[in-house]
């Protein structure tokens, strides 16, 4: 008799036993959010590039990304004109949560596309209003302006947004784009799993984590620090150094497979003990 059940053979099941269920079952957001036209197919693929830093992350947030969450909160509340730029993975994947550290830090959503397309757009302003937010800027025409050192569509901003912000928090940036928002003057926060993309190492600070993980935990630590005064902020901010975040989620992510290389036989072995169960 088969054994599988009418649910098991459906693409779409996922076993809470499976080893890797939660890494499936974001996929699978993401998946419904490609359906849904709000992820370009270039946004899967870059989310597997993602998915494969987070693996040698032990898919956990680090101490040092905690840190550089703490140093960019304290950052933001320090500027005037926080945006959050936003595309077709963030809001497949933390709609609910973008709109909570949106409202947290005062900071505007700014849809910002790699591939444009106006049903994109327009999909993704839809989710993230669904999701409780107030406003959402990049897709009303008439505030369309350009970005200097862009070529092509990647160059829009709005210009109720990044076009006059001060700090822009960017997430799966593409690297052309954070040189240019950093040309313009702007501070540039990026979330990015790998931290020698041109975006991790061009931003002004860099937090090396999944935006699963650090959105909600950057919202928690909005919430304490709106409570601190200006120099209290800014002895936070003088606490990041780029090169030792960078370097120290190298490290981690270095030491992750070479702890686990002198272990090969054991765990080599384990599995085929496994398989002959
Ligand atoms: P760059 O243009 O900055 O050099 P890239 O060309 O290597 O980067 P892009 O496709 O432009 O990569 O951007 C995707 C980036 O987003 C990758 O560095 C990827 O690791 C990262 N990424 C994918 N998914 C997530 C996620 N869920 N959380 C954080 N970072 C992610
Ligand atoms: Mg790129």
């Amino acid at each position: 008799m088969n054994a599988l059940t009418k649910t098991d053979t459906n693409e779409d099941f996922i076993p809470d036993d499976h080893p890797r269920s939660e890494s499936l079952r974001i996929r699978h957001k993401l998946v419904e959010g490609f359906e849904n036209g709000l992820v370009a197919k270039a946004g899967l693929i870059a989310h597997g590039r993602g998915e494969a830093f987070d693996y040698l992350l032990g898919e956990k947030t680090i101490e040092s990304a905690k840190k550089a969450m703490e140093a960019s909160i304290a950052q933001i509340l320090l500027c005037k004109h926080p945006v959050i730029s936003v595309n077709g993975n963030v809001a497949a994947l933390v709609p609910e949560e973008i709109v909570e550290l949106s409202e947290a830090i005062s900071a505007p959503l700014e849809v910002n596309l790699f591939y444009r397309s106006r049903e994109r757009e327009i999909a993704i302003e839809k989710a993230l209003l669904g999701a409780g937010a107030k406003q959402v800027l990049g897709v009303d025409l008439s505030h369309r302006t350009s970005l200097s050192g862009i070529s092509h569509q990647r160059r829009y901003v709005d210009d109720r947004g990044i076009a006059r912000a001060d700090i822009v928090l960017v997430m799966l940036e593409d690297g052309d784009r954070t040189i240019a928002l950093r040309a313009s003057n702007k501070f540039v926060v990026s979330i990015d799993l790998n931290p020698l993309s041109r975006t991790a190492l061009a931003g002004s600070f860099t937090i090396v984590d999944n935006l699963i993980r650090s959105i909600p935990l950057m919202t928690k630590i909005a919430e304490k620090f709106i409570e601190k005064d200006t120099s209290e902020l800014r002895q936070i901010v003088a606490t990041y150094s780029h090169q030792q975040i960078l370097e120290d989620a190298l490290r981690v992510m270095g030491n992750s497979y070479q702890q686990v290389a002198p272990m090969l036989e054991t765990v080599i072995q384990a599995i085929e003990a496994k398989r002959q169960d």
